[in-house]
């Protein structure tokens, strides 16, 4: 069964992955890119900001839209960065500079307590005019894994240089974007999706 619908996120790098990912998962589906207004993320959670992004998204192209929030949660910093994990070294702050500040402030600390984990959360939004009634769904993925010292690895974006994912003694950027998807958040989030957007297939034929 086929579907259509916009991916909407402005980060090229993760449109990348989830192309992959959705080809590898749902080679039926048609994935169109939203390059329309940017909402703000002003939501205080994953589900929160993933919901603000697909609704804009819906309610500009009138289609079926999937955003995900996602991030890095650091055991010895609570929560954090969670959601400011794209912002974690200011507003205008790239992934060199948040992956630099997090290291400085775990200089201190050794393993065993470097542990952490990726987050995703992906919002599907389907609005009255595909769908009589709209439909809305979330689902979640994370992958947990340890913080490293220094930064290895060219492939994949974010803190995936510092993230050594349990079980492996490389980080996520030395994985070959095949071997990420195989385990990553993203990946997980989008199969624990993928009977619901099969069930939004099914109904509209
Ligand atoms: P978002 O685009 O607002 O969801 O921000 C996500 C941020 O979390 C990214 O900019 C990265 O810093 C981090 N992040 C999320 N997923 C990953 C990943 O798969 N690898 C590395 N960093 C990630």
């Amino acid at each position: 069964m086929s579907l259509e619908f916009v991916l909407a996120s402005h980060n090229a790098k993760k449109v990348r992955e989830f192309q992959r990912i959705i080809g590898e998962r749902m080679p039926q589906a048609v994935v169109l890119p939203y390059d329309g207004p940017e909402p703000v993320e002003n939501g205080v959670s994953f589900a929160e900001n993933a919901f603000i992004k697909a609704r804009t998204a819906a309610e500009h192209t009138g289609r079926i839209a999937l955003a995900d929030d996602s991030g890095i949660i650091v055991d010895v910093l609570g929560a954090a960065p969670g959601i400011f994990s794209a912002r974690w070294a200011g507003q205008a702050a790239g992934d060199e500079a948040n992956v630099r500040l997090l290291l400085d402030q775990l200089s201190d600390i050794r393993r065993p307590h470097r542990g952490a984990e990726f987050h995703c959360t992906i919002a599907l939004v389907v609005p009255d005019s595909v769908m009589a009634g709209g439909h809305e769904f979330t689902a979640e993925g994370s992958w947990r894994g340890n913080l490293a010292y220094e930064p290895r690895g060219s492939h994949g974006f974010g803190y995936d240089p510092i993230f050594e994912p349990e079980g492996l003694e490389v980080t996520a950027a030395e994985l070959a974007p095949v071997e990420k998807d195989a385990r990553s958040h993203r990946a997980r989030a989008f199969a624990s999706l993928l009977p619901e957007l099969e069930r939004v297939a099914a109904r509209l034929g």
